[in-house]
């Protein structure tokens, strides 16, 4: 059994809706584009599952966030990939692939040849398992990747109403989970290995802000140590963890967000691969000139500093994705991939964003004691990368022109000085 199509997609999810869209502007012919997705409902916007999704109240539910709302852009529902003749196989993973042939071979059986395959397989959540412990597969153990592990954490967090939840790591999953466990009455003890939250972004000051701003709400960080295992009762259910440093956690639940493996086992000894993701060119062409990759799989040069990355952002995949069906299908008219990397949370009242890049020295300005206050990165004499908690919309988008210009900073004192001004000038 098998079909044929021009242009394929591997993989359902953020990068996948924006190409199906971005095909339809550039007018892609019905039937002849196919994504086959392991999940079973169409292309939906991933950052919503920690934030809007564990709402106790007003919850956001599918079909309000199907890509490609959070770029404010048209809602593709089934019915818009139907009457577009995008064929859509879904609850269907891909269990190999034949990059000689242009060939994928899904776990029903069916042959689905390409001319032209996107790779957009995103990542898998790294398990406990990985790391020598055990116990990941209690009821009230929750990883947070997908749908299906964002109802179960709505399922778990509703039955520990009033009690206790450790959250193991502290980076986005576990800053923005243990922001949604509190919001529903849960006692939150965070753990993570590191000196501070989020330490592969953000600087100690900034972090012992938001760690203020936590504990305020109940929040307990324990900090330089990991999970050494699990207490589990005769159900089957965590009742509580215990750390390496010898401390005792009771507890109704557990939320694990200690990192990501890009999904590249298809491709392993058929494309080159980088950085742990499938490397890419400008173009978003891999190794193989008839195969693209997109989104958290893809390490792509980043021109704006001259190296090769792997981004695990949303903003990335939207922007990849439009970049690569615009180089699929208008090669002579697209240039290279220019990106400037953006990431961005939002829990409780807080909002920050950051783009480009967070080496060199850091200057703080703002301030810390109120709303406002963020901070800039100067590598080699300029600007590479800034940071702003609480900003307006044009705050924003001043901070990333500034940024993406990598404007020369000649006195680091006159640039904590103007704070947010130097943006504006630049
Ligand atoms: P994904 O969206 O992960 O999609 C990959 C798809 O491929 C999935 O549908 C998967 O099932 C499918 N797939 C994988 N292997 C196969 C196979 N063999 N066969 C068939 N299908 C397959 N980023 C931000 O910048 N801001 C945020 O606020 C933010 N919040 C997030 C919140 C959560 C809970 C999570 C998990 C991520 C968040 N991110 C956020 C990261 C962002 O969602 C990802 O960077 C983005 O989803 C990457 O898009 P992608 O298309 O590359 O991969
Ligand atoms: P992160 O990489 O952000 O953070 C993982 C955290 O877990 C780090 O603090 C890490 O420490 C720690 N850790 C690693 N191993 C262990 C261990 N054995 N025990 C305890 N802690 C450990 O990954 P997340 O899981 O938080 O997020 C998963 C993905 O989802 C990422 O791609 C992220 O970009 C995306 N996401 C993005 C959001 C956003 O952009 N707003 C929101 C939610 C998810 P160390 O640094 O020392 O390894």
């Amino acid at each position: 059994m098998g079909r044929a199509f021009v242009y394929v997609i591997v993989g359902g999810g953020v990068a996948a809706g924006y190409a199906a869209l971005e095909f339809t502007k550039r007018g892609v012919p019905p039937g002849e584009l196919c994504i086959v997705s392991e999940e079973p409902i169409p292309p939906y916007e991933r950052p919503a599952l920690s934030k809007g999704y564990l709402l106790p109240e007003a919850p956001a539910r599918l079909p309000s966030f199907h890509t490609c709302v959070g770029a404010n852009e048209e809602r593709l529902t089934p019915k818009w990939y139907n009457e577009h003749g995008i064929e859509l196989v879904l609850g269907t993973r891909v269990k190999s692939a034949d990059v000689r042939r242009k060939t994928l071979l899904t776990a029903t059986g069916e042959t689905i040849s390409y001319k032209f395959l996107i790779i957009a397989t995103g990542a898998r959540a790294l398990k406990l398992e990985e790391f020598g412990l055990s116990g990941s597969d209690a009821e009230n153990v929750c990883y947070l990747r997908n749908l299906a592990d964002a109802n179960r954490l709505v399922n778990v967090m509703q039955s520990s109403v009033g009690g206790n939840a450790v959250v193991i790591g502290g980076g986005y999953i576990g800053m923005e989970c243990a922001a949604s466990l509190v919001i529903n009455k849960i006692k939150v003890t965070m753990v993570f290995p590191e000196a501070h939250c989020m330490a592969r972004l953000i600087t100690p000051k900034i972090a012992s802000y938001y760690e203020d701003y936590y504990k305020s709400k109940g929040v307990t960080f324990i900090k330089g140590t990991v999970l050494s295992s699990f207490d589990i009762d005769s159900n089957g259910k965590v009742v509580a963890v215990n750390l390496k440093d010898g401390s005792r956690l009771p507890t109704d639940m557990v939320v694990v967000g200690i990192g990501i493996r890009p999904n590249t086992s298809l491709f392993e000894g058929q494309l080159t691969l980088e950085k742990g993701g499938i490397k890419v060119n400008g173009k978003l062409q891999s190794s193989n000139s008839s195969i693209y990759a997109v989104g958290d799989v893809a390490t792509f040069p980043l021109k704006l500093f001259g190296e090769t990355r792997r981004l695990e952002h949303v903003d990335s995949a939207r922007k990849s994705a439009r970049h690569v069906v615009a180089a699929i299908m208008e090669p002579d008219k697209t240039g290279e991939f220019d990106y400037l990397p953006f990431f961005y949370s939002r829990v409780f009242t807080l909002s920050w964003q950051f783009y480009g890049d967070n080496v060199g020295e850091v200057i703080h300005f703002g301030d810390f004691s109120g709303n406002t206050f963020g901070a800039y990165w100067v590598n080699k004499g300029h600007l590479v990368g800034s940071f702003l908690e609480g900003g307006t919309k044009e705050e924003y988008e001043t901070l990333a022109k500034a940024t993406r210009l990598k404007p020369a900073v000649e006195d680091l004192d006159e640039l904590e000085r103007q704070g947010l001004g130097f943006a504006l000038a630049a």
